[in-house]
């Protein structure tokens, strides 16, 4: 092509040198025309020199080499379109000059484009303001704790890096980027909260163990009748902190999904029967009778030993919060796709506030009158866990003055 080109430019200057010959047959002319064909020719060849279009072999790099650039951007921007990360680039004038539809959604604006507008325009966050006119100075900020509140509570982690052009000194912009950590958060805030809880927990009969040992060992000791009393109360606080200890790894096992949950049909009335007979005596102290209304023959498919544990947990309570001389009921009503264990007490019911929250760990209605029956605060929470291992979701339902009913629904066994 560039062979072909050179030839086609010479044929054209010879041909207006032979008109011009042919025209004035002049020797000035004959000069003129060979100074202004041999120019032409020069300027076209320098041309084509500068833009190396017409090798073959070139032209085809330059155009996949395009193609790839062009391949790129679309990565780059598919990438950035993608990202769950908001990314926002300010420049000297804290002016947006590139944002992606992540950075859009956190500033939760009207506008169409964030581009152009001033970074105080879409926020007012003395964090986020700040870690850019930092970078802006060239200081580097990470681990910005931002919180935004609409629509709903998110907090992130900023962070904003200075970039400058190879010739400059001063960052010409600073390039941020928005972590989403509202759920690392949380799950940090249930943490903590666990943790404080559980040391309260075990502090409290801790307290009364130390107290009750400084006591026998001032004195009390030779006191027989005080110190058996005393060693007793010991005794009820040290059972009480391996009760919590027991609930506690048993709920850690179940969320971590360390618990084997093997279903297998199970006779539903022999299995209440067997829960009845162990908590005969709380119920008897109380008063409180018990009664297995499951028909016989009933077929439930779980974990025998995990069935068990989860209806001790509720008759347990149902006997505990109970009202002197009260009963406890416990049925079964088997449908097509799940069957639907029922635990129905006629104690002093549950205030409607408090039924959201009833099956998280430690929760309680009344902390005093739990601890002093011997609660460790995570009964319901294990049933839930249990429940959930199964496939299936425990519920209650409360009626204040009259008493609480809650059902455990587990998936039918499908042949
Ligand atoms: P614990 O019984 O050890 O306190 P649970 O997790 O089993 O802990 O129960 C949490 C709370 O729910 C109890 O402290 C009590 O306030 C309330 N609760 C549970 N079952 C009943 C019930 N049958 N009637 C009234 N309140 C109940």
């Amino acid at each position: 092509m560039y062979k072909h080109r050179n030839f086609w430019f010479a044929a054209v200057a010879l041909l207006i040198a032979v008109i011009l010959i042919a025209s004035t047959a002049n020797l000035v002319a004959l000069v003129t025309m060979a100074l202004g064909a041999t120019a032409i020719y020069l300027l076209i060849t320098a041309l084509t020199r500068q833009y190396p279009l017409s090798s073959p072999s070139v032209s085809n790099k330059s155009e996949s080499r395009t193609k790839e650039i062009f391949a790129l951007g679309k990565l780059f921007e598919a990438t950035l379109d993608e990202m769950r990360e908001g990314l926002l680039v300010v420049d000297s004038n804290m002016q947006v000059v590139a944002s992606n539809p992540a950075a859009h959604r956190l500033f939760n604006s009207s506008l169409k484009r964030l581009e152009s507008q001033r970074l105080t325009e879409l926020t007012r966050n003395p964090a986020i303001c700040g870690a850019f006119m930092d970078a802006l100075k060239g200081i580097e900020r990470s681990g910005v704790e931002v919180e935004t509140h609409s629509p709903g509570r998110r907090v992130f982690d900023l962070s904003v890096v200075p970039l400058s052009g190879i010739e400059d000194k001063e960052p010409s912009v600073a390039l941020g980027v928005f972590f989403d950590i509202t759920k690392l958060e949380k799950l940090e805030r249930v943490r903590q909260e666990f943790l404080s809880n559980v040391s309260h927990e075990l502090r409290t009969p801790l307290t009364a163990i130390l107290a009750f040992v400084e006591t026998l060992e001032s004195g009390a000791l030779e006191d027989t009748e005080n110190s058996r009393r005393f060693i007793a109360i010991i005794r009820k606080n040290a059972t009480r902190m391996q009760d919590l200890i027991d609930d506690i790894l048993e709920l850690s096992a179940i969320e971590a999904g360390n618990v084997d949950v093997r279903p297998e049909e199970i006779e539903l009335n022999s299995l209440t029967n067997d829960v009845i007979t162990a908590l005969h005596a709380k119920a008897a102290s109380g008063g409180i009778s018990v009664s297995n209304r499951v028909s016989s023959g009933t077929i439930v498919f779980a974990d025998p030993r995990r069935l068990e544990q989860m209806l001790t947990n509720l008759v347990d309570n149902a006997i505990k919060f109970n009202r002197e001389g009260g009963s406890v009921t416990v049925g079964c009503e088997v449908g097509v796709s799940s069957t639907r264990i029922l635990v129905r007490d006629t104690g002093e019911g549950i205030p409607a506030q408090h039924l959201e929250r009833l099956f998280e760990r430690f929760y309680r209605v009344d902390r005093a009158r739990s601890r002093e029956m011997g609660g460790t605060g995570l009964g319901l929470a294990i049933v839930k866990h249990l429940a959930r291992a199964h496939g299936g979701e425990v519920k209650v339902t409360s009626e204040l003055g009259s008493g609480s009913l809650f059902e455990i629904d587990l998936p039918q066994l499908t042949h």
